[in-house]
């Protein structure tokens, strides 16, 4: 494990050549991504690696996304701080956090109980806790009891937008969601309209795969 000092400074510079230096303009992004020690949230073993323009493996099989694709997805979803949002698959909590510090509040789903009790811990410690709302469930289900949501962001993939997700968007609202095969997916933007949802895609990515209860028996 290094010094504090040193993955400051590596965050420093992720930030500058990951995220400013690849067109992530939103200021508020930027200033989340510099606050949030993304060290804390890899494994202990990887602590050295957090910083590296790259996703890491979690537990449970599962992965940290990539610190550029956190700040693009986050960026996309062009948030106010009083803005109710939505995040399907907590995972290590790491976008939780960095939403967290955009967000008065955050509600977050996670499907393993064990990630998201590690994640929660750890928002805890961090001093995140009293903005996350977080619940254990199949996340295609959506947060029923919190909607409607103004943007919604899935960290997981999927085939096609579950509906529950669009019933629970806002008007204007949005989703980010990365769709396709367990291989490879379009991250994908589709924003609420009254002549039903307008899709962007966005550009080509990587996720593990959107659990589905009833098909994967999970
Ligand atoms: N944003 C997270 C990404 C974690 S990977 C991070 O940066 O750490 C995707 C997460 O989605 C995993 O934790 C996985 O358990 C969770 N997930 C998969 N299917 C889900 C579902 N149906 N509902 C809720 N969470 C799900």
């Amino acid at each position: 494990m290094l010094p504090d000092t040193v993955y400051d400074e590596r965050r420093r510079q992720m930030v500058q050549r990951q995220l400013a230096a690849r067109g992530i303009v939103n200021e508020e992004v930027l200033t989340a991504m510099s606050k949030v020690p993304r060290h804390r949230f890899v494994p202990v073993d990887l602590r050295d690696r957090a910083y590296e323009d790259t996703p890491l493996p979690i537990d449970a099989g599962q992965t940290i996304s990539q610190p550029y694709m956190v700040a693009y997805m986050v960026e996309a979803l062009a948030l106010e701080r009083e803005d109710k949002i939505l995040e399907i698959g907590t995972g290590s909590g790491y976008q939780t956090a960095v939403l967290a510090e955009l967000l008065e509040n955050i509600y977050t789903v996670e499907i393993r109980p064990e990630l998201a009790q590690k994640a929660m811990v750890l928002l805890n410690e961090l001093g995140y806790g009293d903005r996350v709302h977080l619940r254990v469930a199949d996340g295609n289900l959506g947060f029923p009891a919190e909607a409607p949501f103004a943007g919604i962001i899935v960290t997981a993939a999927t085939f096609d937008i579950p509906v529950p997700l669009i019933e629970q968007l806002s008007g204007k609202g949005k989703i980010i969601i990365p769709i396709g095969t367990a291989e490879r997916q379009v991250l994908v933007r589709a924003t609420k309209t009254e002549e039903g949802l307008k899709t962007e895609q966005l550009f080509g990515c990587v996720f593990v795969p959107l659990v589905r209860k009833d098909y994967d028996n999970n």
